[in-house]
């Protein structure tokens, strides 16, 4: 039977754009390779990984617009791997091209405050935050936030930068200095217990299923781990996805996303707490495992998505760890014939980057294990 998702189904040889040249583009164009697409992949001209596995490429500014239109005519869907695209840039594609997700999502999710306001607004749970934007801001809010709190440039942060913590006895114009004296965000601080990521995708029906949820350890701000099954009761997990499917609802959502949150178990029979730090309008890093434990990848699953295509069942049949390989782990990295790839059920992936600066993503590699539930 023909429903409205095949309907609006790009047929293979279809040509989905992507903005963006990183690893996560890379990956991307190797699952719609794989679906029978071909990519062509937008990006300034740099180191960009996904070019290499992409059928055509374009390097130019985002701001180019010759370059931009003779994009949009070659493609028939545009996506994008990062959330920093100038809106200037998508609103010129837009007008000739569908892009998904939408250009909504990126305005609200580029901006911490307005990210926040609408999670608010649909009942999930944030900390508690205010927005400021001089000195003279922070010490207005700061005794209702409390210290320990957290102070984040509204727009443009990742992997811990454009952020710092503010505590007893800190100097408030140097924490503000800090971050280059930008329009912010204050946050208290939350003593939570794990980090974890719901990775989702929502199709253009509005159906939405969710990768079981990892749970993610951090080093020096970059993420270090992903582990599934997370170390957490079933009450988290539940709303972990309630919040999910409130955020891609209201977002009106299509394609893969992420949402990081941080979980409080309930003590003495209290309902455990989950906080949504961030909602990544793109596939995750906290997803990569994906490929190799479940039966479809997020990738995949993000190319069905923007593709009409219906989604597939994210069902996981291995227990997982993700490692993220980083530009100084040059023993882990460069020396892949040896010790890593060699160990026991061990997926590697590598990105191909020409540099292998420090804090670099060079690849991951997911250690597979028996399903223990
Ligand atoms: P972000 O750039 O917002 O994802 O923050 C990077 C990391 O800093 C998070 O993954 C947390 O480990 C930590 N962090 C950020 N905000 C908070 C907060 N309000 N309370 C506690 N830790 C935080």
């Amino acid at each position: 039977m023909m429903t409205d998702t095949n309907k609006l189904a790009l047929k293979p040889g279809a040509v989905i754009g992507i903005l963006g040249g990183g690893q996560l583009g890379r990956m991307l164009a190797l699952a719609a390779a794989e679906l029978g697409f071909v990519c062509h992949v937008y990006a300034p001209a740099g180191d960009n990984p996904a070019f290499d596995v992409a059928a055509r490429h374009t390097a130019a500014p985002y701001e180019d617009e010759a370059a931009l239109l003779a994009f949009a005519k070659d493609v028939d869907v545009v996506t994008y791997e990062f959330e920093n695209i100038p809106d200037a840039c998508l609103a010129f594609l837009v007008d000739r091209v569908p892009v998904r997700p939408g250009v909504n999502v990126l305005a609200i999710t580029q901006d911490r405050i307005s990210e926040k306001n609408m999670a608010v607004d649909h009942g999930v749970g944030v900390p508690d935050f205010a927005a400021v934007n001089s000195v003279r801001d922070i010490e207005n809010e700061i005794d209702r936030i409390g210290r320990p709190c957290v102070l984040k440039t509204r727009r443009f942060g990742y992997d811990g930068k454009g952020q710092t913590i503010i505590r007893d006895g800190d100097d408030l114009a140097k924490c503000f200095a800090d971050i280059g004296e930008q329009p912010a965000i204050l946050e208290s601080f939350v003593p939570f217990d794990l980090e974890v990521s719901i990775v989702a995708a929502r199709d253009v029906n509005g159906k939405i299923v969710a990768f079981d949820i990892p749970e993610n350890r951090h080093e020096n701000h970059i993420l270090a781990t992903s582990r599934v099954p997370a170390n957490i009761s079933k009450q988290a997990s539940d709303k972990a996805m309630e919040i999910a499917v409130k955020l891609a609802t209201a977002l009106e959502y299509v394609g893969v996303f992420a949402v990081e949150l941080f979980v409080s178990e309930g003590k003495d029979g209290q309902e455990p707490q989950v906080l949504m730090n961030e909602i990544a309008p793109r596939v995750h890093n906290s997803g990569h495992w994906t490929q190799d434990a479940c039966h479809v990848s997020q990738f995949e699953q993000h190319i069905r998505a923007v593709a009409g295509l219906p989604l597939a069942d994210p069902f996981r049949h291995s227990d997982a760890v993700m490692y993220n390989l980083l530009g100084q782990d040059g023993a882990q990295w460069e020396a892949l014939g040896g010790e890593l790839t060699t160990q026991e059920n061990m997926c590697i992936h590598l990105y191909g980057k020409a540099e292998a600066r420090e804090g670099r993503k060079m690849g991951h590699a997911t250690q597979l294990s028996k399903r223990k539930h």
